[in-house]
């Protein structure tokens, strides 16, 4: 038998999603490295495809819809019908996101960077064997590979579960579901369900505990579950799990119908369920047994600090390692580590920071959080050395609305604040344009900033974001 061809390269990326693309760009497009990018899917991995671009274009679809009904308050005359066209709004969404992928493949070619569309695993420990999407095998090898494969949905062991979808199914529905289910408490589950709502399905939350967004500070775990509440979604709490799931009738969009029967014997029928139960790192088809890269028990592959793996020259970022799932985390970690292995020899200790890390659920409203929750604080500092400023209100744009609309609209912040020079230690703000508002406070937290620090700040008079900068 001929010997297999092995073709070399300085770096070998497995996986274009968010971390990969960040690792390969800074390693080839800045320091010259020979890079070559494996991705089995479509260029830009979850983030572009079935993450953060299309879930963030359909919050602001149905948020046009909230507006619309606000707007009759401030005394547009709006039709009692206004239509929407999901399907519409559908094709456009993809049609963006065909478009970025098209400009990420060409990023990479314009950095010099060669891209092969193929399932990689490994055959040797610094040698991986590539399944071709045009049909046939490839051989590569590095001396540094990098391991950015993200993860996947989790779908639970229940009869009939595949009759349901995860969140990359959401981004196929091509209706808006009369009725339907969402199974889970993250922010995934809580996003999806708020988008779904505001544009008018009768949602149902199934969640195991008393409240959603269980990782989050109490605050927000308390008024979000309460607002999603009182705009009608329903939540069905302490809820034991299902049992089995049963497809009643097939078809597409509304014509689908199935029975969702309980572990306390309760049944509902809706058009679809969404299991939004976790996510797993998918890397049983790298066969890491030959490589010695370690994971845990849920299948993370273990890094230290640097992204290092167990196994020498293999590094792995991003969601495959279980370490604060963002797309703006895996970037920054690929970055560095391109850096670091590429760069000048002042980068050679580059590393990112996985403290601070600011971040937004896209819920209705926004949420946004950086830093420790009140019990983590309370935990690390003691209870005598944390002061908490909180404040509840409804934003100006509300004032328009009866008092009981206005009532489903609010807007809450608590600053946490440890030792004797009040230090912000965590932040926590949901309420409308909270988003856009967490960024420059992330970086003044970052920068270690004091309660002093934020009240020296003259306020932006009149917005939402002042009382940032006047809490009593
Ligand atoms: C519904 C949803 C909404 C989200 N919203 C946000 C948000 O608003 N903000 C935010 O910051 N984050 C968000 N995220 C999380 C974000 O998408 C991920 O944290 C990010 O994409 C992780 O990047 P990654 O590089 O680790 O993996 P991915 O982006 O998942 O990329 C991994 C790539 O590896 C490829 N791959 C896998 N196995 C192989 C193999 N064996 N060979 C070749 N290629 C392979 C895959 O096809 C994929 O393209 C969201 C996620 C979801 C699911």
């Amino acid at each position: 038998m001929a010997p297999v061809e092995v073709k070399e390269y300085d770096y070998i990326v497995i996986g274009g999603g968010s971390g990969g693309s960040g690792s390969a760009r800074r390693a080839a497009g800045w320091y010259g490295a020979k890079t070559l990018i494996v991705e089995n899917g479509r260029a830009g991995g979850t983030c572009v495809n079935v993450g953060c671009v299309p879930k963030k274009m359909t919050w602001n679809f149905a948020s046009i819809n909230e507006n619309i009904h606000i707007a009759e308050h401030y005394g547009y005359t709006i039709p009692k019908d206004v239509k929407i066209d999901y399907g519409h709004f559908k094709r456009a969404r993809d049609a963006t996101i065909q478009r970025l992928n098209g400009a990420y493949e060409r990023n990479w070619n314009r950095e010099g960077i060669d891209l092969i569309h193929g399932k990689a695993k490994f055959v040797e420990p610094k040698v991986i064997e590539v399944d071709l999407q045009d049909g046939g095998k490839a051989r590569y090898s590095a001396k540094h590979i990098l391991i950015a494969v993200g993860g996947r949905p989790s779908i639970p062991d229940v009869k009939g579960a595949e009759h349901g979808i995860t969140s990359d199914g959401f981004f196929e529905i091509e209706d808006i579901p009369r009725k339907w289910a969402v199974v889970g408490a993250g922010y995934i589950a809580v996003e999806l369900a708020g988008v779904m709502a505001a544009v008018g399905a009768e949602t149902h939350m199934f969640i195991r505990g008393e409240t959603m967004l269980r990782k989050f500070d109490p605050m927000i775990q308390k008024t979000m579950t309460q607002r999603y509440e009182d705009v009608g979604i329903h939540i069905h709490k302490g809820h034991k799990g299902f049992k089995e799931v049963q497809l009643i009738r097939d078809g597409k969009g509304n014509d689908k119908l199935l029975k969702l029967i309980g572990n306390d014997g309760e049944e509902i029928e809706v058009n679809e369920v969404l299991w939004a139960i976790g996510r797993q790192p998918e890397v049983e088809a790298l066969n890491l047994g030959v490589t010695g890269v370690k994971t845990d028990e849920r299948g993370h592959i273990i890094v230290d600090e640097f992204q290092n793996t167990s196994a020498e020259g293999i590094y792995a970022l991003g969601d495959v390692t279980g370490q604060a799932e963002l797309t703006p985390v895996a970037i920054a970690a690929g970055r560095q580590l391109g850096s670091r292995l590429f760069g000048p020899p002042e980068l050679k200790n580059a590393k990112l920071s996985y403290d601070n890390i600011p971040t937004v659920v896209f819920a209705h409203p926004e949420v946004g959080t950086v830093g420790l929750t009140e019990p983590e604080a309370r935990q690390r500092y003691g209870d005598d050395k944390i002061k908490v400023y909180h404040t509840r209100f409804t934003a100006m744009y509300y004032d328009l609305l009866p008092a009981e609309e206005k009532k489903k609209n609010p807007t809450e912040m608590k600053i946490i604040c440890a030792g004797p020079e009040e230090k912000v230690v965590g932040l926590h703000i949901l309420g409308l344009g909270v988003g856009e508002m967490l960024q420059g406070f992330g970086v003044a937290i970052k920068m270690g900033a004091t309660k002093q620090d934020f009240d020296s700040c003259v306020a932006i008079h009149p917005t939402s974001a002042e009382e940032l900068v006047t809490m009593r």
